[in-house]
């Protein structure tokens, strides 16, 4: 199953992934999901086993930019595709289980170009920079079991967690501002 197209409403935020830099930092969605695409992948499979790292369900990253953790299967094709770099691989970063991304902090500095450049089938391309996005779909369309929805109409949910959600604003009816 295709990442939930309705997510921010039929899941809750679990954790806050932050970014070094203060800025950028992206909402964890859960509770994951144990039957999707990657609990059923004969290369993720193999690599967990491999790891001797638990299967578990991880949830979607991002808002705005969100990958569905537990469709994704590591292809890669988003990371490519990016031409501004959102994504990327989160292992070659912080080499840790997908499950303590949730709360984590990266720097940002890890594989963001190379497809290829998985540590292994269990790594997950990570929206580490979702807020420079521009919108052009490219990483959606490309994505085999259609891990990906971006929808920048999602800021108003990432807005709201944040604490930062402007209402007056988004219905337009912000009042004039003060002259003197
Ligand atoms: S929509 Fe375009 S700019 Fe935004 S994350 Fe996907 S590929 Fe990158």
């Amino acid at each position: 199953m295709p990442i939930d197209p309705d997510f921010p409403k039929n899941h809750q935020p679990m954790g806050r992934h932050q970014h070094t830099d203060k800025e950028h930092y992206h909402f964890v969605w859960g509770p994951g999901r144990p039957d999707a695409e990657s609990a059923t992948n004969r290369e993720v499979q193999d690599a967990y086993k491999a790891r001797g790292e638990e299967y578990v369900p991880l949830g979607i990253h991002g808002t705005m930019v969100a990958v569905d953790w537990d469709s994704c299967v590591a292809d890669g094709a988003c990371i490519e595709a990016c031409p501004v770099q959102v994504f990327q691989w989160y292992r070659t970063e912080n080499d840790i289980p997908g499950i303590e991304m949730m709360n984590a902090t990266s720097e940002g500095n890890g594989e963001n170009q190379d497809r290829e450049g998985r540590k292994d089938y269990t790594d997950k391309s990570d929206p580490i920079r979702e807020h420079d996005c521009i919108w052009c779909m490219a990483c959606v369309s490309v994505c085999p079991p259609q891990a990906i929805k971006v929808d920048q109409s999602n800021l108003e949910f990432h807005e709201r967690e944040s604490g930062t959600f402007n209402e007056a604003l988004s219905k337009g009816s912000a009042p004039p501002p003060h002259s003197h």
